[in-house]
């Protein structure tokens, strides 16, 4: 018997909702682990270290980086972020389904060195839709979000090295159709 989890990758530009359907499916399912990224940018909000993600210096990152200790990691607007690998393989080894939500420079990576994973990119509704939505987060500043627009578009070239798109335009669809494609991926 197979008792090795499932490898699964989400992304999607910001503003698809990709992290309110990843709310819902580790509500929904239980057997379902996300996987904390290290990063080198600021806590917004209410994020809390170990929790939201694991923030970390310049310096801690890059000695990380050569102790070997990512599975994948990019450079996201400037900062750093990556996957902590021993976790994440842990976790498969004990059978767990992982959901990594990361970026596409990052999932390129998955997708070379770990050609079994499951990898699922988020698409909006249209470009209007994305825009509006990126405005309405009210945490950014206009040249923030624009910069965050562009790269939601160049981010949109790769959806096609995925192995299966959702477009989210209603919430509990898209849910329902990445719970399935979980589901079903051998
Ligand atoms: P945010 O700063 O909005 O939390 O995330 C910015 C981008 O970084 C998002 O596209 C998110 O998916 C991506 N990201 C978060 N964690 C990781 C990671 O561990 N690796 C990579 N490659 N991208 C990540």
């Amino acid at each position: 018997m197979d008792t090795k989890g499932k490898l699964i990758v989400i992304s999607g530009p910001s503003g698809c909702g990709k992290g309110t359907i990843v709310d819902k499916l580790l509500q929904q399912d239980g057997s379902l682990q996300l996987s904390i990224s290290a990063t080198t940018r600021m806590p917004r909000g209410t994020e809390e270290n170990g929790v939201n993600y694991f923030f970390k210096s310049e310096e801690e990152f890059e000695q990380m980086i050569r102790d070997q200790a990512f599975l994948e990691y990019a450079d996201v607007f400037g900062k750093y972020y990556g996957t902590p690998k021993e976790y994440v393989l842990g976790k498969l080894k004990q059978g767990k389904n992982v959901i990594l939500e990361i970026d596409v420079q990052g999932a390129m990576q998955v997708i070379k060195n770990y050609p079994e994973a499951v990898t699922i990119f988020i698409l909006p509704p249209s470009e209007e839709v994305l825009l509006g939505r990126l405005k309405g987060r009210g945490t950014e500043t206009e040249e923030q979000i624009m910069k965050r627009f562009g790269k939601a578009k160049a981010e949109m070239e790769y959806a096609q090295q995925y192995g299966y798109r959702v477009v989210n335009d209603d919430l509990d669809t898209a849910v329902a159709e990445v719970k399935n494609i979980i589901d079903h991926a051998s």
